[in-house]
């Protein structure tokens, strides 16, 4: 019985991996309708959801590097559009974008933050993780407040400049693989 739930969960895992489509953002890659293939749940109040964010992952090795990983992402099969086509505009679909770049955005301002920073342990990288991340949220939620979920053209218009000056001010930090070191602490001799 044990042996078959352990089966059981491992084929549920499985299946959960076939079924994500996970994106990696790109310059020159814009979204599209066809991207979104979840079907959106009534009562939403945006005709489309973007389901993405940022993942890292950090490795630390044995002389006090730690190799990163940070990458802003979507997932085509959790993201959500609408059923109704004439409500996919071309406006909205620039609004998605939005919000798939603030996730870069922010992914940037990780790479930076993590690079600038003086570690002496290895846990500080997942706090300054969950900082950034809080941080990247609440930006998210503001742009969906002011824009009105792009129904102010005028504030989507101001925040789709903001969004283009921040990835440029943050270009350098683009990498997406890179390494960071764990300062040593010198110990003080006893006298
Ligand atoms: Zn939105």
């Amino acid at each position: 019985m044990k042996y078959l739930l352990v089966i059981i969960v491992f084929l549920f895992s499985f299946i959960g991996i076939l079924f994500q489509n996970e994106v990696k953002w790109t310059p020159n890659e814009k979204l599209k309708w066809s991207d979104f293939k979840k079907k959106l749940s009534t009562g939403a109040n945006e005709l489309a959801l973007l389901d993405g964010g940022i993942k890292s992952d950090f490795e630390q090795k044995k002389d006090s590097t730690v190799s990163v990983v940070i990458y802003a992402f979507y997932d085509k099969n959790l993201s959500s559009k609408s059923e109704d086509i004439n409500a996919l505009t071309e406006r909205g679909l620039k609004h998605e974008q939005g919000h798939f770049d603030i996730w870069e955005w922010y992914a940037r301002v990780l790479r930076k933050k993590l690079i600038d920073t003086t570690l002496i342990k290895f846990n500080q990288t997942t706090a300054i993780f969950n900082l950034v991340y809080k941080e990247a949220n609440n930006v998210e939620d503001r742009y969906d407040k002011e824009t009105n979920h792009s129904n102010d053209t005028t504030a989507q218009r101001k925040w789709e400049a903001l969004i283009k000056q921040k990835l440029d001010e943050y270009s350098g930090y683009s990498n997406t693989e890179f390494q960071i070191y764990i300062k040593k602490r010198n110990k003080i001799k006893s006298q």
